[in-house]
């Protein structure tokens, strides 16, 4: 996708939130990025219990980025783009989360592309779920703490959990009513859940 002249942050992000929307997304919502919250004690969640991504991950703790350094790189960027897929806590604490947890990557990942199209300088997508469980655990082991490429640069987002993302701060920012769903959730009321991601963004082209 090429653009004719160069796009206002305000404008980028309004087109990527009609883009997510198209992309099935039950909700997207801009945000100021200095809003976000990061609390280093959520990412105990995923060691306890522990996740399959967890230390078999280069995009998952505690070989990823840390919460401290995702804390302090918030400062490069301007804005959010937060989006959410609502799923029922039933579908939330079964396998069945995972198409849904890689549609949140994808969909980061082609929000991440249209920003970077767009002209902007710095971006960062973030999406639910570990990349190991999701995308490589068919393989013996995560190329990336091989030292090489990771298998689906591009796709594979950094997850929301390991990074420390206060997903409770976000809904509200957001204006999201969201259930949070943990292991001692109740899966047979029929209660609604949500996965989520987002794209990280600041300084365009037609700053310069
Ligand atoms: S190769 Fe990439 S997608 Fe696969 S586990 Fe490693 S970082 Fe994740």
């Amino acid at each position: 996708m090429s653009f004719t002249h160069p796009m206002s942050l305000e404008e980028i992000t309004e087109q990527m939130v009609a883009l997510a929307m198209d992309f099935g997304v039950s909700d997207a919502q801009v945000v100021d990025a200095g809003a976000l919250k990061v609390n280093p004690e959520l990412v105990r969640y995923c060691r306890e219990p522990q996740c399959p991504s967890y230390g078999t991950s280069g995009n998952c703790p505690p070989h990823g980025p840390s919460a401290r350094e995702f804390q302090l790189s918030l400062e490069w960027y301007e804005k959010a783009v937060v989006f959410k897929v609502d799923v029922p806590v039933a579908v939330l604490m079964t396998d069945e989360r995972l198409p849904v947890s890689r549609k949140i990557h994808e969909t980061a990942a082609i929000l991440e592309q249209f920003a970077k199209n767009a002209g902007c300088v710095v971006t960062m997508g973030v999406a639910t779920g570990g990349c190991r469980a999701l995308f490589c655990s068919g393989f013996e082991a995560c190329l990336k703490l091989q030292g090489g490429l990771c298998r689906h640069a591009g796709l594979a987002k950094p997850s929301m959990s390991g990074l420390g993302v206060d997903f409770t701060v976000l809904s509200t920012l957001a204006g999201w009513t969201v259930n949070t769903v943990t292991a001692e959730s109740s899966s047979s009321g029929g209660e609604m859940g949500a996965l989520a991601g987002f794209v990280l963004l600041g300084g365009t082209s037609s700053e310069l």
